[in-house]
């Protein structure tokens, strides 16, 4: 099949208008379940990616002409565009990732309502405001704005194709940047779609967001363009390749990198809402969530019957490609590999699973292991899979402790029913997130900031700081009259420097 021909047939499955470039290679992205191909796409080098960029850099300095108000309603005509085809988009991240339909379904949702709010909050947040001068600028007025840095050039990962890239593109988007966006290799429909959508709800700014595809070389391609900003979303591994791609010219990034999520069950919890939220958190996605529950620990009066209650519940847990499955396969090949490696080292170091372990083909069944060490790669490692460890600690102290000692801190939660002390644990816990009651939940709230600590990565997507993050901060001064004694001039006299002396002894001088 010639070039022109497979592009066609991308268009035509993946509703993808990749621009082709001069590039002739192509790779194909694949149904995980069924290996069918769901779309051929270009393999843009270096020249290409530059070229992307550029051409988006009048589409930047047009798309921040249009101020906060042209951006909001563009922005609200691509959340409509969104909303109205959920089940087309839905149905193709089905194919290319293998979540069921409904899951996708949620993501988009998220991905919709983060729109709306980066939107609705980008001039409150970046707005031109004066601030207070202070005393020694008192004839001056200060003025404080965060202006856009032009083009942000944003790669993703496959675990949630729209979701995850949208919480870096909405938020430099509302923030008046354009964005050039390398989805991940495995999920480039997606990408695709999300670009196309742009270009169709958006046709008089449609080069502020544009898509490259590729795999790492791309990605590396697109650090090295000129843009503004990095947002990363990965792993940790090729989050320090992409740290050490950016240095060469000085590009600052944002990491949002992988993670491997505690919950603390404490003695008052309710036991049967924590298991339900284990098993949710764990094995929704077929575990492939940054911010998805790897390990619990359960304090020793609640320990028996939480391990009760989770394994009630993944009994009834099914993997598959159907509408009924409860999780579909992983979608990376490599990963299941991964998986059983911690499998077989938690079983091998003295741990067991009382339910799973075992993969067929793409899909791993659900897997509940009890009694791993610590020291265990299923306890230390970001395993990616539907694989949770429940360890019995002495109290809600021990399991702090074992929670944070790990080198990532993405997020994490607590269940108990005194809120002051959950409220005391979720804010001792070294992450960036933490759910109390409930699982992953600050993910849909838009306006809390979203980002890790340690190895988990630094910056923050969502909420004000996400807007923030994508522009820098400009201070203007204006002097609104002159004062009889200018410091700051050759012309000041000898003795304004010990009457500024004995001023601030007096206002500073009395406090010990
Ligand atoms: P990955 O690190 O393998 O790839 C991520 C992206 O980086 C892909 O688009 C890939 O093509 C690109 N890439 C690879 N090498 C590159 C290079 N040298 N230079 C530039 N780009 C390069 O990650 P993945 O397997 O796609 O995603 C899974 C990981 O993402 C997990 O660790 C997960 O926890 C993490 N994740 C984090 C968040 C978060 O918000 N913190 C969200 C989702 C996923």
């Amino acid at each position: 099949m010639s070039l022109a021909e497979q592009m066609d047939t991308v268009t035509a499955a993946a509703a993808g208008t990749v621009d082709r470039h001069a590039t002739t290679e192509t790779f194909e992205s694949t149904n995980p379940a069924t290996g069918a191909v769901v779309g051929v796409f270009p393999v843009h080098d270096a020249a290409a990616v530059r070229e992307t960029v550029e051409r988006a850099r009048p589409a930047a300095q047009r798309w921040a002409e249009l101020g906060y108000d042209g951006r909001r309603q563009r922005l609200a005509a691509y959340r409509g565009y969104l909303a109205r085809r959920m089940h087309e988009l839905a149905d193709l991240v089905h194919r290319e990732n293998g979540k069921p339909h409904a899951d996708a379904i949620l993501e988009i949702t998220l991905a919709i309502d983060h729109l709306s709010w980066a939107g609705a909050h980008a001039r409150k947040t970046l707005g031109p405001r004066r601030v207070r001068a202070g005393v020694l600028a008192a004839n001056h007025a200060a003025y404080l704005e965060y202006q856009p840095l032009g083009v942000v050039g944003v790669i993703g990962p496959w675990n949630y194709p729209v979701f995850t890239p949208m919480g870096s593109i909405a938020y430099a988007l509302a923030a008046g940047n354009a964005v050039v966006f390398k989805p991940s290799e495995y999920t480039p429909a997606v990408g695709a779609w999300l670009a196309a959508a742009w270009r169709a709800a958006v046709p008089d700014v449609a080069d502020a967001f544009q898509v490259v595809t590729g795999s790492g070389e791309t990605g590396a391609a697109l650090c090295r363009a000129g843009v503004g900003k990095l947002a990363f979303t990965g792993s940790a591994p090729t989050g320090r390749r992409v740290m050490a791609a950016c240095a060469e010219t000085l590009t600052p990034v944002l990491m949002e990198l992988g993670g491997k999520d505690a919950m603390i069950v404490d003695d008052d919890a309710d036991v049967a809402a924590a298991a339900d939220a284990a098993v949710w958190g764990s094995m929704s996605n077929a575990g492939q969530t940054c911010i998805g529950i790897e390990r619990v620990y359960a304090t020793a009066p609640v320990y028996d019957r939480f391990v009760a209650e989770v394994t009630e519940r993944v009994r009834g847990l099914r993997p598959g490609s159907d509408d009924e499955a409860a999780y579909g396969p992983m979608t990376m090949a490599s990963q299941a590999e991964v998986v059983k490696r911690h499998l077989d080292d938690a079983t091998s170091s003295g741990g067991r699973a009382v339910l799973g372990g075992t993969l067929e083909g793409a899909f791993v069944s659900p897997t509940v292991l009890l009694d791993v060490p610590e020291s265990s790669s299923a306890v230390r490692e970001e395993t990616f899979g539907p694989t949770i460890t429940i360890t019995r600690v002495a109290d809600a102290e021990e399991a702090l402790e074992r929670t944070n000692a790990s080198s990532y801190g993405l997020a994490g939660a607590v269940f108990s029913r005194s809120r002051t002390r959950a409220m005391d644990l979720a804010r001792r816990m070294r992450s960036g997130m933490t759910s109390v009651n409930s699982v992953l939940t600050f993910a849909s709230i838009p306006a809390l900031p979203f980002g890790g600590v340690g190895e988990s990565g630094f910056g923050r997507i969502h909420g004000e700081d996400g807007l923030k993050e994508f522009t820098r901060a400009k201070a203007i001064t204006r002097q609104r009259y002159a004062l009889p004694v200018n410091l700051m001039s050759f012309t000041r006299p000898p003795a304004a420097a010990d009457a500024v002396a004995r001023v601030m002894g007096v206002v500073h001088g009395r406090h010990r």
